[in-house]
């Protein structure tokens, strides 16, 4: 004898129902078929929309009834095209009797907790009568039998107790005699003892399959639903979730009591005591294995064995002094949310006892509150406790294993992670029995909490990477690319998921939360949204997306003026852009603070050297307790190229307009001549090493002319390279006459820094620096005398962008 359920989806379409028929005809050749099913999918909560629509005297309900009653009439046509007539005769009559409910309930304005469950019952009874009817039209030996006549409850109407002495003995009558049919049963419908209709609580069609599988002690019961089995975590929200195949009755029962909803929590019940294993099946992929829940060993290394979630949660806290070494406050406040029928779904209390808080259905929160309010009216005016405190727009989620218990540091993994992807927690507790972690989170943070946990549990050896990306100039496309390129080796080989969810330019945006498709980018730029700044942030934040981080990659201070607002939303930030850093020191030091605070990191190494390990080497020698003694350092790449190529034969006007068309110098070149980059990058490596520095406190002797300096405008500027030509020939002459180069050098010395144009004479490591190179000596504790030095191209797009790159890999492997 076999039990097998259908959930709502499987019986939800024609197509689906004939794929549960010939499941059962193939049962059925060999064995007795005992099949329950639910109302087909959406039909229930349509009965008690229509329901609520009657009460509240809306007209729409007529609406309702009209979707209720075509999407049955449809899947009997098509599941008999030839012969429905009778089928749809008797469908017919029950929605007529279903129609006069509705409007019997319009008429007096009332949805009694009775009349609701006689309304949804017509769910069952027609997709009972429907499958049945079909069967036996196709010639399959079929019966239907109202399981109304089969399970006796109380009447606690919407969740009724079943009376398992009655029901027992009416499952084990009417199933006596062993015939080869199938038997389609209603589930969650049922009667009680005064012969009216109840019902067994919404999701309870898995229920009634335990309860008829444990009366006829079968050997496993089947639960076909539309997932492949019990999963690690909700499907629906995380996309990596997998189906467990072995899993306990415990752990089953602790899954879906916090909200794994492909099992209804009490179905265990039954079945555990007689050891019926449940197997749950995909009706839409029926080959997959499923689940098997059971008390068999279950050899598991892992010990967190599934996460589940419940939405919809109120906290209800009651806290106060007169409470503490007063017994009995606990007791009347269960008992008022008893006598409320209101179900508690979890508790925690300090050790204090100074407050006691309770997680409730958010629909109940009201209720709760006016009653616990009235039972506590005394103590709240004698000011010994406070009136209850509801807060709402909660969930739970849980973190569910027997194996939890022999395991260390569970909690710590589950609260860190977390706690680093901001999401806050609002109570916590844990069972004595450890066998599950429970925590309340704001809602909106639900399902990055279950894929963050999910990581940390179950794809421990993977890490996802959400990047946005603002500025896809020529440094930013190069990052783009290799980001495109290198997706594969990062997942194969660091075990790194790096995905771009966002990227702006200045006009336009695109987000994609499965992340943007890298193949044609900028065709899916050029057809985004309009750009700003704020909108670019509030999209990054309100996607509330686990190991965000956004980069900059503009040298706009209007952007840098937003690190902060992502740190304090726990995005890290990576940024070539130097502003932020070299800014005021005080903001300097709050996005440090707040770096440290929100657990986001902020890292800027493209700042000094392009992709030059320059900071991080840094940042290195001081964590390890060296002390920077001195830095000398040239650092830019414009300078050193416009200094390599100026000579005599040669003019500083066009060498310095060669700079600027081959992407050595800003647009404004006065920017690199001036000396305020290279003053900005030692003040950053100043700032690392320990120091508290200003721009301002940095000498800054410029080589320009008097004139050059004056310039107001670009043009002028350029204007005086030409009529001052002999003084940039003077510096030259002087140079060579000294047998020196010249070169532009920042220093770091004793807490001082400066930044100077100067000759360096032959043998000095920076006599033969070529091209657009960079150098940086360090003089430390531990390199007194021959400094660490570090050296290599300082400029240029691929390798500022792969300078970028590292940073965020560098994020992925905090
Ligand atoms: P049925 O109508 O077949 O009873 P339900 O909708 O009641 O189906 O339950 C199946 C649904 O449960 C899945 O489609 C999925 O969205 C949801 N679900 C939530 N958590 C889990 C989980 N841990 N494993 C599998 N499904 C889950
Ligand atoms: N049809 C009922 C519900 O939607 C019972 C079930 O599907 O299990 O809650
Ligand atoms: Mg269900």
């Amino acid at each position: 004898m076999k039990v097998l359920k259908f959930g709502g989806t499987s019986v939800g379409s024609s197509k689906n129902i004939n794929k549960v028929i010939s499941i059962l005809e193939n049962y059925g050749k060999s064995d007795t078929v005992i099949c329950v099913v639910s109302a087909v999918g959406g039909i229930t909560d349509k009965l008690l929309l229509a329901g609520k629509q009657a009460q509240n005297k809306e007209q729409a309900f007529l609406n309702t009834f009209n979707d209720i009653k075509e999407k049955h009439i449809d899947i009997v046509k098509t599941l008999n095209p030839e012969n429905s007539a009778s089928i749809l005769n008797e469908v017919e009559e029950k929605l007529n009797g279903l129609k006069s409910l509705l409007e019997g309930i319009f008429l007096i304005n009332e949805l009694s907790p009775k009349t609701s469950d006689k309304l949804v019952s017509y769910g069952e009874l027609l997709s009972s009568y429907i499958v049945a009817e079909t069967m036996k039209n196709r010639g399959i030996s079929a019966e239907r039998k109202n399981s109304q006549e089969l399970i006796v409850t109380n009447s606690n109407f919407t969740k009724a107790e079943v009376d398992y002495k009655a029901t027992n003995k009416n499952i084990q009558d009417y199933f006596k005699s062993d015939s080869k049919t199938v038997t389609i049963l209603p589930g969650f419908i049922s009667k009680s003892k005064t012969g009216e209709i109840t019902t067994l609580g919404r999701g309870g069609s898995d229920f009634t399959a335990a309860i008829v599988a444990a009366a006829l002690q079968v050997e496993q019961l089947e639960i076909w639903t539309d997932v492949s089995g019990m999963y690690t975590t909700n499907p629906k929200l995380v996309k990596q979730a997998y189906p467990i195949d072995k899993i306990s009755y415990q752990e089953a029962m602790e899954l879906s009591h916090f909200g794994a909803k492909v099992l209804y929590p009490p179905t265990v019940q039954p079945v555990l005591s007689l050891s019926i294993p449940i197997h749950i099946k995909n009706t839409l992929e029926p080959e997959a294995a499923g689940t098997i829940i059971s008390n068999d060993e279950v050899t598991s290394t892992k010990p967190v064995k599934g996460i589940s979630n419940i939405s919809n949660i109120a906290l209800l806290t009651l806290e106060g002094s007169g409470m503490v070494g007063i017994p009995g406050f606990s007791k009347r406040l269960f008992e008022t949310l008893s006598q409320e029928k209101i179900n508690i779904i979890m508790i925690t209390q300090a050790s204090s006892e100074h407050s006691i808080c309770l997680g409730i259905e958010e629909k109940d929160a009201e209720n709760a509150k006016v009653a616990i309010d009235a039972v506590f009216e005394n103590e709240i005016a004698l000011n010994k406790i406070e009136p209850i405190i509801v807060e709402t727009g909660l969930s739970i989620i849980a973190l569910v294993g027997d194996n939890m218990k022999n395991h260390q540091g569970i909690s710590g993994k589950m609260f860190s992670s977390l706690g680093k992807n901001n999401v806050n927690v609002r109570a916590i507790a844990q069972g004595a029995s450890e066998k599950n972690i429970t925590a309340v989170i704001a809602e909106k943070d639900v399902k990055k909490a279950l894929n963050t946990l999910h990581e940390q549990f179950f794809e421990s050896k993977t890490k996802q990477l959400n990047v946005f990306i603002t500025g896809v100039g020529n440094v930013g496309e190069r990052l783009v690319e290799q980001i495109h390129q290198q997706k594969k080796f990062l997942k194969d080989n660091l075990k790194i998921k790096m995905r771009v969810v966002g990227l702006s330019n200045s006009r336009k945006m695109i987000f994609a939360e499965e992340g943007i498709d890298l193949t044609n980018w900028k065709a899916q730029l050029e057809e985004g949204e309009a750009a700003t700044l704020q909108g670019f942030f509030e999209k990054t934040k309100s996607l509330n997306l686990r190991n965000s981080i956004f980069v900059d990659v503009t040298a706009n201070k209007n952007v840098a003026d937003l690190y902060a607002q992502y740190l304090r939303e726990s995005i890290g930030v990576v940024a070539c852009n130097k502003i932020a850093c070299s800014s005021d020191f005080e903001n300097y030091k709050l996005l440090k603070r707040l770096s440290l605070k929100y657990n986001a990191p902020l890292l800027f190494e493209t700042n000094v050297g392009a992709g030059l390990p320059i900071i991080d080497t840094l940042n290195n020698l001081v964590a390890s307790g060296d002390k920077i003694h001195s830095i000398q350092a040239v650092l830019s790449g414009s300078l050193n190229f416009v200094f390599n190529n100026f000579n005599d034969q040669t003019k500083f006007y066009d060498v310095v307009k060669q700079a600027g068309a081959e992407g050595y110098t800003e647009p404004d070149p006065r920017i690199d001549l001036s000396g305020v980059d290279v003053a900005r990058k030692i003040l950053i490596l100043a700032r690392e090493s320990g120091v508290e520095m200003n721009l301002e406190d940095i000498k800054n002797k410029s080589f320009l002319s008097e004139a050059g300096l004056k310039s107001d405008t670009v043009d002028d500027f350029y204007e005086t390279l030409i009529a001052d030509e002999a003084h940039y020939q003077s510096l030259y002459a002087s140079a060579k006459a000294n047998n020196c180069q010249l070169k532009y050098v920042a220093k770091f010395d004793q807490g001082k820094a400066s930044v100077s144009l100067q000759e360096i004479p032959e043998g000095h490591p920076f006599y033969n620096l070529e091209g657009s190179d960079n150098i940086v000596m360090f003089y430390t504790q531990r390199y007194p005398k021959n400094p660490m030095i570090i050296k290599g191209a300082g400029a240029g797009a691929d390798v500022t962008a792969s300078g970028l790159f590292a940073d965020i890999i560098r994020i992925a492997n905090d």
